[in-house]
């Protein structure tokens, strides 16, 4: 019932520009970081994903950094990154503003996918600036092919600025979007919590699926609490 009524306003407003956070990914065996079990629990952050610890100990960091891209490359895209896809292929999502680091949509098939928090693709050196393919094969420790020091993912560390790029876009496909369809996202950390508002602000809707209370439900035209890719494996059912 709900799948239908997100389709039907999917095919109404246009442009749909899509924002996700790490629910869109649980599905695929990835943990939030936020949640209280898994990896994430037993770790301090601020101690492996820190910029601070990364100039202190950048060994460190990576003995952690490289199980989490194992894990990251190992899982595969779930229903809802394919049905997101499909989505552009159908020319009902014109792109995709996603806070997670995993490549998911990528791999799934999506074309127009913004990064605000960066992802794993590629690591940079903080010495010479140099860019590299973060290929598995450069881990555990992947260093700089040009001066030798330690590449550092590009993925945004506490302490860093976003990539202002990356966010100059995503608010630019905020404020032109018909209608902003937010998955898999509580909507509480910045960036993610700014965009949705900023496409109310210019006139359009705003649609949430996700599994808990955001903190946006007021202002959504239709909030689903239920699973992404179920609920948009039903979309694509009946919009294609
Ligand atoms: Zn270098």
């Amino acid at each position: 019932m709900s799948a239908q009524r997100l389709a039907e306003l999917i095919r109404k407003h246009q442009p749909c520009v899509v924002l996700t956070g790490a629910g869109v990914s649980t599905e695929s065996g990835i943990p939030d970081f936020r949640s209280p079990t898994g990896i994430w629990a037993q770790v301090d952050l601020m101690e492996y994903a820190s910029l601070t610890a990364f100039r202190a100990d950048p060994e460190k960091v990576w003995s952690f950094y490289a199980l989490r891209i194992e894990m990251l490359t190992g899982a595969e895209p779930n229903d809802a990154h394919h049905a997101l896809a499909e989505l552009e292929r159908l020319g009902l999502v014109q792109a995709i503003v996603t806070q997670n680091i995993d490549l998911l949509h990528t791999r799934a098939g999506s074309r127009e996918v913004v990064e605000v928090h960066g992802s794993i693709r590629t690591a940079s050196c903080l010495a010479c600036r140099r860019r590299e393919p973060l290929e598995e094969s450069l881990l555990p420790v992947p260093r700089c092919p040009e001066c030798g020091a330690v590449l550092k993912p590009d993925v945004v560390f506490f302490g860093e600025l976003l990539p202002p790029a990356a966010i100059d876009r995503a608010y630019e496909l905020a404020r032109g979007a018909a209608l902003m369809l937010v998955v898999g996202s509580a909507l509480e950390v910045y960036p993610v919590a700014e965009l949705p508002l900023e496409t109310l602000r210019a006139g359009g809707s705003l649609a949430i699926v996700n599994r808990a209370p955001t903190a946006l439900d007021d202002r959504a035209e239709l909030k689903v609490d239920a699973s992404a890719g179920e609920t948009l494996r039903e979309v694509v059912s009946v919009l294609a």
